[in-house]
């Protein structure tokens, strides 16, 4: 059984809806409230804008209104589908079957500031920023920094278990959520976190049903309040980049870095051949490398001033160690501070023959050991060229390959090649070349031991169709999950695939 697409609702339908929130302004039934929310930055079918339109936004302050809610949803089978920042790169947020959707922005509440048990509870839809702007006061910050720090929302990130830029000192959402309040597909409001109790970090009791609900993209329910780890604001911060004329020195030099036990390390981003070319060609904020330079490691730890100041010295050692130049303190700062806000990006990109056009960004993300990084590199960047050579409307805007592993840099790495798309000249052929495009990038991460996806999801064509594949025999258990906890599958229906749970 398969929800079935509602991008109308009756008046009756409204009417119920108005009478739970009992506010003027919070039930929008108008094409433009609706179709602003059709969409993430993500590429988008522009010509197909009106098949992903909800039928109607909610705008609940409380759980127990999204209860009400679901419950209505559920009685009635129509999709609901949450919404928060509507930063998600993977189209999360994008209704596929019209429906409720449940923007919870309003939601946005400090409810609790614990300088003793040092954690703070919060509506899921605050942003970091702000949230940090609060907290700054008390000596404190909640260190879940994206690059979409300043519009993504708490709510959002745990939906899509997010990764974190200094995720390699302090840990990425799934460390950083200490437990969460939830309203299950049928309306139950239950808490979860690692075991029970709000604020307790380590149990053993029970299954721990708090990573069940970890990027479960809204497949599983809305979570209504979040209670987050505090840790104490960083006395000190050092970046340090070091330009390279060959690649593999670079990836060498991330190793070493990495593998050198430093507890500072906040986190190690590489970027490639075609990352530097990007950005000196298109990138006005971008600070002008020399011709020679074709790598980057761009680096940088925090921590108390007599810490940092140490491995400092250890840090600018390792950089140069295989031939890395350092690229001066303007970079250093300016660039490091720049990655905590990338719709910095130009948004525009270049055409086979040089021509300048408005391209929006995509970023396949997925997460990879370093053994298999130079290999993979080649093969996604053979990909981009057969597509760029083949459509004509895409740009390769190059690689980052970042620290993936929280506490243990020497693990993965989230790797990610950004392809600049002309939306406008997308049509029903060209996008059905754009999901084999994003499929094959994600083959080739599977081939080597890889995960389509570390942080964004794979809630998109072109991914949602390899998710068995990656999970194995996992798959069969979510599948039944899915259809225990949502038995009418009126959560986000028709993402990842997880139609199959209804099929006899
Ligand atoms: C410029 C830019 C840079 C980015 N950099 C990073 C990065 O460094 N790291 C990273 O991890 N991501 C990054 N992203 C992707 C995006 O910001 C994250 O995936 C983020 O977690 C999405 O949060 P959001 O609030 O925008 O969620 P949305 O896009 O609104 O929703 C994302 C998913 O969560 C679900 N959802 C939303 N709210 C709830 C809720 N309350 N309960 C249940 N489900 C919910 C939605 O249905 C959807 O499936 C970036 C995006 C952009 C545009």
């Amino acid at each position: 059984m398969t929800t079935a697409p509602v991008m109308t609702v009756d008046a009756a339908i409204v009417a119920e809806l108005e009478a739970i929130m009992n506010e003027p302004g919070s039930v929008l039934t108008g094409v433009s409230s609706r179709a602003n929310r059709a969409r993430v930055p993500a590429p988008f079918p522009l010509h197909r804008w009106a098949e992903h339109m909800p039928a109607v936004v909610v705008l609940p302050r409380t759980a127990e209104q999204v209860s009400e809610i679901i419950k209505l949803a559920n009685r009635v089978k129509i999709p609901v589908v949450p919404r928060a920042g509507g930063t998600g790169l993977n189209d999360g947020a994008v209704p596929l079957r019209g429906g409720i959707m449940v923007d919870v922005k309003r939601m946005n509440q400090i409810h609790e500031v614990d300088l003793a048990d040092r954690t703070v509870t919060v509506g899921p839809g605050i942003n970091m920023l702000k949230l940090n702007e609060e907290l700054k006061k008390y000596g404190v910050f909640y260190p879940d920094t994206p690059a979409s720090y300043p519009c993504s929302l708490v709510g959002g990130r745990i939906a899509c278990s997010g990764w974190s830029l200094l995720g390699s000192r302090f840990g990425h959402t799934r460390d950083l959520v200490v437990s969460f309040e939830i309203v299950l597909p049928t309306g139950e409001i239950i808490r979860v976190g690692d075991g029970g109790g709000k604020k307790v970090r380590k149990s053993s009791t029970g299954y721990h049903l708090k990573h069940l609900f970890m990027g479960h993209q809204g497949t599983l329910g809305i979570v209504t309040e979040a209670t987050l780890e505090l840790v104490p604001r960083p006395e000190a911060e050092f970046a340090a980049f070091f330009a390279f004329d060959d690649f593999g020195n670079a990836h060498r030099t991330v190793y070493g870095i990495v593998t050198s036990g430093i507890a500072t390390l906040a986190g190690t981003v590489l970027f490639d051949e075609k990352k530097i070319e990007y950005l000196r060609r298109d990138d006005e904020a971008f600070i002008p490398m020399p011709p020679w330079v074709n790598s980057i490691v761009a680096t940088a730890l925090y921590g108390t001033k007599p810490e940092v100041r140490e491995a400092s010295k250890l840090l600018m050692d390792l950089g140069r160690k295989e031939g890395g130049r350092y690229t001066g303190d303007e970079m250093a700062v300016g660039d490091w501070a720049s990655r905590h806000d990338r719709y910095a990006n130009p948004l525009h990109g270049r055409l086979k023959d040089g021509t300048v056009a408005p391209m929006s960004w995509h970023c396949e993300d997925a997460s990879l050991n370093w053994t298999v990084i130079p290999k993979v590199r080649e093969e996604w960047t053979a990909i981009a060229d057969r597509y760029i050579d083949k459509f004509g409307i895409f740009d390769n805007w190059g690689i980052y390959c970042y620290t993936n592993a929280a506490y243990k840099p020497w693990g993965d790495y989230l790797a990610e090649i950004d392809i600049g798309i002309w939306e406008e000249k997308l049509d029903d052929e060209s996008w059905a070349g754009w999901v084999d495009f994003k499929s094959e990038i994600a083959k080739v991460s599977l081939k080597y031991g890889g995960s389509i996806t570390a942080c964004h999801g794979s809630t998109r064509a072109g991914d949602a169709e390899l998710v068995s594949e990656e999970m194995g025999g996992g798959w069969d258990v979510m599948l039944k999950i899915k259809r225990t906890l949502d038995p009418n599958n009126i959560m986000n229906p028709g993402k990842q695939m997880l139609d199959q749970a209804y099929e006899s």
